[in-house]
This record gives C-alpha cells, sequence and structure tokens, in this order.
C-alpha cells in the first residue's frame, strides 16, 4: 500500500503520509473522515492528485484517496461517484448520447473534485451542467444534497470547496442535453481547429476528439513519458483586476464578474519566461513546460522545495514587469511559495 504522496500525484511530489486509506464506497470514505475527526486526526482527500501539490515533509495525519465508483444514467440526468475518473464520465455521456461535457474532454482527475474549483476549459464550465451533488460537512457530521447555488461558483475557478476542508463531495449529479450535436462552440482555437465559428455546433463526439488533440499539443492531458504532463496544468490562476496597468494592456483581457481577466500566461511569456523556462535555474529539476508556460513540470527528481523556488521566481518576475501578483491555482498542501 503506497504511503509515499509523490505516488498519488500528477507532479510526483509530496513526502509521506502517516496513514493511509482507499475509500471504494461513499460510506467508506464517510466513515473514514468521520472517524479522523473524531480522533483529532487531519485528513488529506486525494483524487486524481492532478490538482494538489504536496510539501516534502509529507501529511501528518491520513491521507483518504477516493476510489468510489458509480455512474447511473436516467434520462439526461447523469449521476457519477466521487471517485469516476473525470475523462471517462465525458466518454461514457457521450456514448450514452448526452451532450454538454465535450468541451471538458481530456481533464485530469476525478469527477468529485471538479467542482472544487469549478473545472472548465474552452468555454464551458462544471456549473453550467451541475444539476445536485451529495456533500459530507465535516462541522456538522450531516450528509446533504446540495443545488449549485450553495456552491459558490460566482468567482473564476473558485467555490466554497476550494481551500475549505470542511466538505467531502460524494457524488454529482449533472443535467445534460440527449443530443449527438455539440452545445454552440464559445472558444475561438476551438471554432479554428473544427473549421466552424464561434456559436456554431458539430457532432459532440468531434469537439471531444478536436478537444483532445488541442489539449494534448499544449502537454495538457496526462502522458506518463512526457515530462511536460508532470503537473497541475496551470499552476497560476488567470488575476482579475479592476484595473489592467499600462504595462499589461496588451494582454488577453475578458470580462469578469469581479473585474477584468488577463492572461497569466501572457504575462509570465511577457516577463521574459519562455517555454521550458527553468533548466538553468536552480539544479534544473524543474522548469515551465515546454509546450505552456502556464504549466510548471517536473523534469524528473525534482523535490517540492525546487518547485515552490521556480513558481517564486515566476511569481516575481511578473510581479517586477507588470505590478501584478499572481497566485497559485492548485492546492498546496504543507508547502508555500517563498
Ligand atoms: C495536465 C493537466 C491539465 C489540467 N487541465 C485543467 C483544465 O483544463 N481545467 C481545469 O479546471 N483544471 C485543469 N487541471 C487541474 C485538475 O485536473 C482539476 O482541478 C481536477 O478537477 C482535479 O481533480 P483531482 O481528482 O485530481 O483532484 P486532486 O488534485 O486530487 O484534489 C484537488 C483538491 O480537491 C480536494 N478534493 C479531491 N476530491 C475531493 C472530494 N471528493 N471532495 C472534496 N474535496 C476533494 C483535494 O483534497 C484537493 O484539495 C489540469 C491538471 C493537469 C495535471
Amino acid at each position: 500500500m503506497p504511503t509515499a504522496i509523490s505516488e498519488l500525484t500528477t507532479m510526483r511530489l509530496g513526502g509521506p503520509a502517516r496513514e493511509f486509506a482507499v475509500a471504494t464506497t461513499s460510506d467508506e470514505l464517510v466513515a473514514l473522515v468521520r472517524d479522523a475527526d473524531a480522533s483529532g486526526t487531519p485528513v488529506l482527500l486525494i483524487g486524481g492528485g492532478s490538482n494538489l501539490v504536496v510539501g516534502d515533509q509529507g501529511f501528518d495525519g491520513l491521507v483518504v484517496k477516493v476510489e468510489t465508483s458509480g455512474v447511473r444514467v436516467d434520462g439526461n440526468s447523469m449521476s457519477v461517484a466521487a471517485g469516476e475518473r473525470w475523462d471517462t464520465v465525458v466518454a461514457t455521456s457521450l456514448s450514452e448520447g448526452l451532450a454538454g461535457l465535450e468541451a471538458l474532454s481530456g481533464i485530469p482527475g476525478l469527477a468529485g473534485a471538479t467542482p472544487v474549483q469549478n473545472v472548465g476549459a474552452y468555454g464551458t464550465v462544471t456549473s453550467d451542467v451541475l444539476d445536485s451533488l451529495t456533500v459530507y460537512d465535516r462541522e456538522t457530521g450531516t450528509t446533504e444534497v446540495w443545488t449549485p447555488d450553495r456552491c459558490g461558483f460566482g468567482l473564476h475557478r473558485q467555490s466554497v470547496f476550494k481551500h475549505s476542508t470542511r466538505y467531502v463531495i460524494l457524488d454529482t449529479t449533472m443535467s445534460l442535453r440527449r443530443s449527438r450535436s455539440s452545445d454552440p462552440v464559445r472558444y475561438a482555437g476551438l471554432a479554428e481547429r473544427l473549421g466552424v465559428t464561434v456559436g456554431d455546433t458539430v457532432a459532440a463526439a468531434e469537439v471531444r476528439e478536436a478537444v483532445l488533440d488541442l489539449r494534448g499539443q499544449k502537454g495538457m492531458v496526462l502522458d506518463a513519458e512526457d515530462h511536460d504532463t508532470w503537473s497541475v496544468g496551470s499552476f497560476f490562476l488567470n488575476p482579475v483586476l479592476t484595473k489592467v496597468p499600462a504595462t499589461a494592456s496588451r494582454a488577453p483581457q475578458y470580462p469578469d464578474p469581479s473585474g477584468i481577466k488577463i492572461h497569466a500566461a501572457w504575462l509570465i511569456q511577457n516577463a521574459g519566461f519562455a517555454h521550458g523556462y527553468g533548466t538553468d535555474f536552480g539544479n534544473g529539476t524543474v522548469s515551465l513546460s515546454t509546450k505552456h508556460v502556464l504549466a510548471i513540470t517536473n523534469r524528473g527528481g525534482a523535490t517540492t522545495a525546487d518547485v515552490m523556488a521556480l513558481a517564486s521566481h515566476i511569481r516575481d518576475g511578473v510581479q517586477a514587469e507588470f505590478g501584478i501578483t499572481l497566485v497559485p491555482e492548485c492546492d498546496l498542501v504543507g508547502c508555500s511559495l517563498n
């Protein structure tokens, strides 16, 4: 049974877990967390470990690997256990003749974590399709079915679950469309790849193929052989600002409910950090992906301290150039930027 957290995360980082357990049913998951809470043992839930960076000293508590299973399709509704692999859920929805998830193809991790940062890609976010979710509340010791309005999905990559250990998501139910046609294509790069205009619809399966292809080109589909994918995807959030400084006025910008969202990748690149940057930094075990500057990658043999050093260096470079402070998108447990 693995106790090295590095074996459970896509960055292959993290020291030992003091205790380790696998939950294969929702009841088991709740019981493990409830018992740990009763004995005052800290708990770290791990799904696919694709948005998590854990310190080199490991986790002084119980690590619970979520491996619950179950998919149920009922009309337009699809319910999935937290431990189901997300991309399998997307593929299953399409083979069941349900559309709506196609743009979320290829995102690593498990279904239970998708509401945590309201996972999104190519113009679709989880909250677009989420109908309800079952949540165990560690503070009250109760299990409840929630509607999405309780999840705090207003801001980019945020929810009440993000950076909180209070809730355990046990399953999610999504409301999809019974159709072989995709949702309207919302993202210019995807429309271009498909040879259509934004707003057009095509076969949902075609969108899935195009998304997998585009993601693969950016190292955004897991591939154990490719160190560009030994990452947490985007390491930094796209900053949302009330006013864009003149120095960053050429950065791609989008309206956001709380201001103007600008591309972190543009800021990083224009602060002088190119694809692959980092091989001459520190001991060279960590670098930006050679395909996408927003991904910090383990080139083999890296420690979490190495990742924190490069991430801090990138944040400081962007701060010096543009006066904008990048903030990590991933969850940092037992580690922080310098
Ligand atoms: C190559 C790559 C590409 C990526 N592309 C995208 C992308 O396009 N869009 C995007 O939004 N994200 C992307 N990500 C980030 C990541 O895949 C998502 O955030 C994913 O939802 C994380 O799922 P996970 O199961 O791996 O979560 P983990 O990393 O295991 O956990 C993340 C956090 O959620 C908590 N958690 C896990 N399961 C539960 C649960 N059942 N209940 C409560 N809390 C839980 C954990 O404790 C942790 O705090 C990418 C990552 C990689 C490596």
